[in-house]
């Protein structure tokens, strides 16, 4: 079975086709255009990979491969529907949302493993 049928699920939530999503997919080698993530590194990784409009289809972006590319679901997620005036803005600003949020969960990871008395010091 290939990683496409296994991403079947995945792509079909979006309007496309699996094999349209399947194309965009291979094109970028599995691997999220935003954050690098590898989606051919294992079977739960290939899990997480979905087709981003970078221009969002809910804003009449088209289903064309130019505006198509392989995300992640975390940063398919934090794009969200917002518009950008082209994919390199909306890369700076989900690796900006992504850097925020962990230095956000480093605080809190931090804070969790300190000792209970020093914990709203
Ligand atoms: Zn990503």
């Amino acid at each position: 079975m290939s990683i496409g049928k296994l991403l079947g699920l995945t792509v079909l939530a979006k309007p496309l086709t699996s094999e349209e999503g399947r194309r965009i997919l291979e094109r970028d080698h599995y691997r999220c255009q935003y954050c690098g993530f590898d989606g051919m590194s294992s079977f739960e990784n290939s899990l997480c990979m979905t087709v981003d409009f970078v221009h969002p289809r809910a804003k009449r972006g088209r289903k064309d491969p130019s505006n198509l590319v392989a995300a992640c679901r975390p940063c398919n997620v934090i794009k969200g529907y917002r518009l950008f005036r082209d994919f390199q803005h909306a890369k700076a600003f989900v690796q900006q949302r992504r850097q925020a949020l962990r230095q956000a969960w480093e605080v809190d990871a931090v804070k969790a493993q300190a000792p209970a008395e020093t914990v709203g010091v």
